[in-house]
């Protein structure tokens, strides 16, 4: 037995399976322990879906330094607890800021490039590989693997770089799956890393749409097109049993909810719809909308007191603009059944009584959630109980390791998605990169 550093035996230490922001961390810092990696990518470029991140600004991580707060970002955070002690939000900014990208915190802890400018993180992840000496090859398809026992023998793939069509095959110490989710398919996240992990032998919690916008029964909802609101609690009901809760900021469309708040529970949604609470119970969730959440119904219905003795000559549909803008304060007075034309001075004690109560509470009916076209990641994946979290190594098959959104965890916006990718891609590289270059043949 003895240590092997040469790849006579490899085409390389490393082969990094999709180029997204999990699979290039993971080539460059598996690089940095002096492996020979490659790193294998369908499209023509790398990270096609980085650039439309944060709406081409790229809201790259979230300044929560606090791990256990950071974790409950996540559907299933606890797994990523060790992950972000190695390399969390903190090393993420340090790691920019070394590669010349001045960062900004906005809102809500978002952490931004200066700039604005995803491109700007973009190229600096092509000279982190640059200077790694990452092996690129782009418009690579792996297609599929050839394996026996707990071991990737080598790749196969469908590669148009080199002329060699299909069939092209590459072999290495450890290989590490980054081919993404099923969200936004058209950048190159198809779901084959699903589909290459079953094989496998790995179990796939089903893949479900999140941070995705939800369609709304009610038509009233497409007279509120356009309408931002900003601070609302937002519960889900089925079938009267209170599920999620979430705050934040929404969104009317034409064709129901969107904004932050919406898009944190629409996977939650998207399950409940599909699967319901029980057998029998799928397909229904009611979304109340709380737009005074500070306030209970009776401080609330004291607030509305003042405005009426204020303004009692105007239309009362026109003085609620301090915790509605008038198209929704009429809707809402609609439902309620008062008379929104009504002398603000006329309005009754019980007609204020439940003015208040639809404020603090008008639901919606939850149509359906759009798709992964629309999605902008994905919930479930490679079952978490099959990897470890120390190492992001599968515990199914001894050289092949994990990360980013092809594994079954998921996070709210605001940088969170962004982040797990690093710090799964760091893991999985050092793990990796580390083991390759003491690795016994
Ligand atoms: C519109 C939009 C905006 C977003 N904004 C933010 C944001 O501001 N902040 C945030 O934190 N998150 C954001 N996200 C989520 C974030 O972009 C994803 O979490 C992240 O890109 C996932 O990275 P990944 O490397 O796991 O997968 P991906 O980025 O999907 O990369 C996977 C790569 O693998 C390649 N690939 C797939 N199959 C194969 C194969 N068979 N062979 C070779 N290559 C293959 C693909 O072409 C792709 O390049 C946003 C997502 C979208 C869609």
């Amino acid at each position: 037995m003895k240590a092997e550093k040469s790849i006579k035996k490899y085409d390389y230490d490393v082969a990094v399976l999709g180029a997204g922001p999990a699979g290039i961390m993971a080539a460059g810092k598996a690089a940095r322990f002096g492996a020979s990696v490659v790193l294998i990518e369908k499209n023509f470029t790398l990270a096609k879906k980085l650039l439309l991140t944060g709406n081409g600004r790229c809201n790259f991580t979230n300044a929560e330094f606090n791990l256990s707060e950071l974790v409950k970002n996540y559907n299933n955070g606890k797994f990523l607890f060790h992950i972000f002690s190695v390399f969390g939000p903190k090393e993420t900014i340090k790691f920019f800021e070394e590669l010349g990208v001045k960062t900004k915190i906005e809102k809500n802890k978002r952490v931004f490039p200066a700039s604005d400018s995803a491109q700007e993180v973009l190229e600096a992840l092509e000279k982190y590989l640059a200077e790694n000496k990452v092996n690129i090859i782009f418009n690579s398809e792996v297609i599929n693997v050839d394996h026996s026992g707990k071991k990737i023998n080598k790749l196969i793939l469908k590669d148009f770089s080199t002329g060699l069509g299909n069939g092209r095959e590459i072999t290495a110490k450890k290989y590490i799956l980054c081919t993404g989710g099923k969200s936004y398919p058209l950048t190159g996240s198809d779901g084959f890393g699903y589909k290459l992990a079953k094989k496998l032998g790995h179990t796939i919690v089903k893949p479900l749409p999140a941070l995705s916008s939800i369609r709304i029964k009610e038509k009233w909802v497409k007279n509120l097109q356009g309408i931002s609101l900003k601070g609302v609690k937002i519960t889900v009901f089925q079938k009267g049993k209170k599920r999620f809760q979430e705050e934040g900021s929404i969104l009317f469309t034409h064709f129901g909810v969107s904004g932050p708040a919406v898009l944190n529970i629409s996977a939650n949604v998207g399950d409940l719809l599909e699967n319901g609470l029980s057998v029998g119970q799928a397909g229904e969730a009611k979304i109340c909308f709380d737009l005074a959440p500070l306030l209970n119904q009776g401080e609330f219905g004291e607030k509305i007191n003042e405005i009426l003795k204020k303004y009692p000559k105007k239309k009362f549909k026109n003085i609620l603009s301090d915790f509605a803008p008038e198209k929704l304060a009429e809707i809402l007075l609609d439902i309620a059944g008062v008379d929104k034309n009504k002398m603000a001075g006329n309005v009754s004690k019980i007609e204020r009584g439940m003015t208040a109560k639809i404020f603090k509470n008008f639901e919606v009916t939850a149509e359906s959630i759009f798709g992964f076209n629309e999605a902008k990641t994905t919930r479930g994946g490679i079952s978490l109980a099959e990897i470890d979290g120390k190492t992001m190594r599968s515990k199914i098959i001894d050289n092949l390791f994990f990360a980013g959104e092809v594994i079954d965890v998921d996070g709210k916006t605001g940088g969170f998605n962004l982040q797990m990718c690093w710090s799964t891609g760091c893991v999985a590289g050092e793990s990796c990169g580390q083991e390759s270059m003491i690795c016994v043949t």
